[in-house]
């Protein structure tokens, strides 16, 4: 959550303080949201509020600056800047931002007080730094914006250079597609929209740091940058595909990344639209239900991304994470990733041999977005190379002849020209293994510049003459230990001990007195000097442009590299597949158009890899529309119904993302959306009871659902009364199977409700998970079977939980007596598919006839669930009036 941001105490006068301060404060004055990191030599300093919260914040400690001019303490705090990354990190962490004020100029060639700037504030949602991502994750920054139409949506990742554009119809849309993307910041348009949404937000987010957007977005900088863009020729878009509010949207991330002075980076991002329709619609309670990336506990252990990760590669591991929270919804496109997965079953010697030397790929989408905002370190530099080589090694595995069948499926990572040009180039230029900084040499390769070349031998040979001046020096003056010695601050200087001052000659001139030795210098050695360090200082800025124009050169051919970075990660992501299928024993699902949903032997993937091998019992399950879409699933407390529903819409995510899934065979009709209605969610904090919770998720996905959509019910109507909760079942049941017409897993404990396999035998079928009881125990079998469960088996789950005999006696004893046929108030008549109520005897029998005839008079077709609702409401102050 956005924390209030830190501040300068307004009362602060601004000449109060030294001219640094005054510097300071004028910065703090420009980002009073952010924790200013104030660069003075060495270290990254904090002042006042800011010190004070990062000291808290950091574990730093807090110190003082001096006092100000009317003798008040400064509070300050400070990190060395070699080590400022790790301290960042943790900020962002916790939601704060942070500005870096960087001097602007060498201190020791400024009079007076070193020019100092803010040159970029880091945001959770706009970050570059490696150390402060996570490798294996997307780092989203999404702006949202509000018109008539509809809402905007510019979904920015900084650190790949990605930028998606698109429009959504309703907010539930929009929280949908955040529940997804789950970003780490959210710009909104400050207006009504921040107050409908931010708090949703809130709830469904809580790390996601939320910002407003300040002023209007009609931003014509930012306009202009639009048409731009739209203009280029690689662009394929036009402003009709962005749409009025995407473009307002983008208008606002534009802004917002400018006024974080990274305003020379978004040319550079890859535009493309975001579209709803191409993706499997999941919203964020299918993805925490389903445990597709954490489980419901939080932890990644457990969850479906943390068993199929067997990616090599960082950006293999980002797009499968992508794959599994957006899988596609186009077959054509996932028959073509099914097609390069069987490849790389086949083909073990390729699958090996990629995998192999993916391990050593580092992460070049990362790596370009830094080379090309000239972040990029020498040591950057070199992973490139790295990445290139191993690309290179990769293609010629692929180009091998034994591997034509499966080039033909594989994505091509052939190096163009381009990418050929780098490679040489950083070959010749580069030193093997260069330091992480520019500035101190050793960056450019022996041989590669001539002038580099002339100045390394100069400054190598004037050491060696240092050297043998030591040699001459000693002999000399008969001191073996003397020391020709180096410091920044004094340079060289011979060393020389308190007890042979006496040797001294005379024409050693007194540079500085130690407490154990003196420092002198000579005429020669002054000389010497000079020459090392004009040779050392040209050579390092020589070597300084030479990287930097290096690094420019790379940047302008990014393009095809970052190309190469999108085939090396489907191929490690398809080779991930392809292992983890054969070790799994996973099946290629038959994908296609139709409404079908087969499975043969499916499993659940999860529980079966933590539970011991062949423990997990395969089940065969089939919702097609030539059979019955809806499977009505009875079954005690523990017999695996909420299982078995997870495990197809798991298989549904898995064949969808481009992947394999758990079973003996499959096949899936492609399906539009998932919506899973499982378990009690926790809005409750919010104040809104379980019950009406399950009612607007309910709702949602009445209005939601299509005929291509697969729908988990698991328990609904069990947080209002028996013949409420049964009505409502009923009726949602029955509108899900005739009118939505979709698949749908319905697991009950209302044995009623298989009568509507009666009702309507073409859309409904029911099935049970057989228990079994073996010598007054309960066995769970956990085998699907087709029918309704014969009883409940309530009691004897109560027994297995451990309540007490006694207790279980009574349970017993009442349960005989409410089945006592003469405790039901019901009808003769079945026929007309009305369900009976096995509940408890709780209105006179002449009220509950009443009902019952105002409930079969009901057309339940033609009933929606807010009317069913006020209906019941109505009855229920029948009730209550007596
Ligand atoms: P229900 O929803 O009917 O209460 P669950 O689906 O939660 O039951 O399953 C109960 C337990 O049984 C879980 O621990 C689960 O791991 C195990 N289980 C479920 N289905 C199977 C199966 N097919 N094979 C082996 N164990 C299973």
């Amino acid at each position: 959550m956005p924390v209030r941001p830190p501040s300068v105490d307004p009362s602060t006068s601004i000449d109060r303080h030294t001219p640094v301060m005054q510097q300071y404060l004028r910065c703090k004055a420009q980002y009073p949201e952010a924790i200013v990191f104030f660069r003075l030599g060495d270290f990254y300093e904090m002042f006042f509020e800011d010190a004070e919260r990062a000291s808290r914040m950091l574990s730093l400690t807090l110190t003082s600056r001096g006092k100000d001019r009317q003798g008040d303490n400064i509070p300050m705090a400070g990190v060395p800047h070699h080590a400022a990354a790790s301290y960042i990190t943790k900020l962002l962490h916790l939601g704060q931002q942070v500005a870096l004020c960087e001097q602007m100029a060498d201190p020791s060639s400024v009079k007076g007080v070193v020019p100092r700037e803010v040159v970029r504030v880091i945001t959770p949602g706009l970050v570059l730094e490696e150390s402060s991502l996570d490798a294996r994750a997307h780092n989203y920054f999404v702006a949202i914006s509000k018109s008539a139409q509809g809402f905007g949506l510019a979904v920015l990742e900084m650190s790949t250079a990605e930028l998606y554009v698109g429009e959504l119809r309703s907010g539930a849309e929009v929280l949908g597609e955040l529940g997804r993307l789950q970003p780490q910041e959210i710009l909104l348009q400050a207006d009504s929209l921040a107050d409908e949404v931010a708090e949703a937000l809130r709830t469904m987010l809580p790390t996601c740091v939320l910002q407003r957007a300040q002023g209007d977005s009609g931003d014509a900088h930012a306009q202009n940058m639009i048409a731009e863009w739209l203009n280029r020729e690689s662009s394929t878009m036009t402003q009709d595909d962005l749409g009025e509010a995407g473009q307002r949207a983008m208008r606002l991330a534009l802004r917002y990344v400018a006024d974080h002075h990274i305003s020379t980076l978004h040319a550079k991002f890859r535009l493309q639209r975001y579209d709803v329709s191409a993706h499997l619609g999941l919203d964020m309670a299918a993805v925490r239900n389903l445990e597709l990336t954490a489980t419901l506990g939080g932890e990644r252990v457990g969850s479906l991304l943390a068993l199929l990760d067997k990616t090599c590669s960082s950006m293999g591991a980002r797009l499968l994470r992508r794959d599994v929270l957006a899988p596609m919804t186009d077959a054509a496109l996932i028959r073509r990733r099914h097609d390069a997965i069987e490849a790389l079953m086949i083909d073990g010697t390729l699958r090996k041999g990629v995998r192999d030397a993916m391990v050593r790929l580092p992460d070049l989408e990362r790596l370009l977005t830094r080379i090309e905002s000239g972040m990029a370190n020498p040591r950057d530099l070199a992973s490139l190379r790295e990445g290139l080589r191993t690309t290179r090694k990769i293609d010629g595995l692929l180009q091998g002849e034994d591997h034509a069948p499966a080039r033909d499926v594989l994505p091509a990572i052939a190096l163009e020209r381009d990418e050929l040009w780098v490679l040489e180039r950083l070959e010749r230029m580069l030193v093997e293994d260069p330091p992480l900084a520019v500035g101190s040499g050793d960056i450019i390769a022996q041989g590669a510049h001539g002038r580099v070349d002339e100045l390394r031998s100069l400054s190598s040979s004037s050491k060696d003459v240092l050297l043998a001046l030591e040699q001459a020096e000693r002999t000399g003056t008969g001191i073996h230990s003397l020391r020709v010695k180096y410091t920044r601050a004094f340079g060289y200087y011979i060393e020389i001990s308190r007890a042979k001052l006496t040797h001294v000659p005379a024409h050693y001139r007194r540079k500085q007195t130690l407490v154990g030795s003196e420092r002198f210098t000579t005429e020669e050695l002054d000389a010497l000097q000079a020459e090392i360090l004009t040779a050392d200082e040209q050579l390092h800025a020589i070597e300084e442009e030479l990287f930097a124009r290096l690094r420019m050169e790379i940047a302008l051919r990014a393009m095809g590299i970052r190309k190469l970075a999108a085939a090396l990660a489907a191929l490690d992501v398809s080779a991930c597949w392809a292992e983890l299928s054969l070790q799994n024993d996973y099946v290629r699902p038959t994908m296609d158009d139709t409404n079908e949903l087969e499975l043969k032997g499916s499993r659940h993937p999860v529980i079966e890899a933590l539970g011991a091998a062949g423990s997990f019992v395969p089940n065969d399950i089939d919702l097609g529309a030539k059979s019955q879409g809806m499977a009505m699933i009875t079954g005690p407390n523990m017999a695996g119904k909420s299982t078995i529903m997870r495990q197809v819409a798991l298989s549904v995510i898995m064949a969808q993302s481009g992947g394999y899934v758990a079973a003996t065979s499959a096949r899936i009709g492609i399906v539009d959306r998932i919506f899973t209605r499982i378990g009690a969610s926790d809005n409750v904090s919010r104040g809104e009871s379980t019950f009406m919770v399950e009612m607007r998720e309910t709702a949602a996905l009445l209005r939601g659902a299509t005929s291509k959509s697969l729908v988990l019910l698991d328990e609904i109507g069990r947080g209002t009364s028996t013949y409420d909760g049964l009505a409502i079942a009923w009726a949602v049941a029955d509108h899900l199977a005739e009118h939505t017409r979709c698949r749908v897993l319905f697991a009950t404990h209302y044995h009623e409700l298989c009568k509507l396999a009666e009702h309507r035998p073409s859309r409904v079928k029911n099935y049970n998970v057989i228990v079994r009881e073996h010598q007054g125990k309960m066995v769970f079998l956990h085998q699907l079977a087709e029918g309704a469960a014969s009883q409940s088996y309530g009691i004897a789950v109560a027994e297995l939980a451990g309540i007490p005999a006694s207790v279980l006696a009574q349970a017993k004893h009442r349960l005989s007596e409410l089945e006592r046929p003469s405790a039901l108030p019901r009808r003769s008549s079945k026929s007309s598919g009305e369900p009976e109520v096995n509940g408890l005897k709780r209105a006179h029998d002449s009220e509950l006839e009443e009902l019952r005839d105002a409930l079969l008079k009901r057309d339940l077709d033609r009933t929606s669930p807010m009317e069913a609702l006020i209906w019941l409401q109505e009855i229920r102050n029948r009730i209550e009036r007596g």
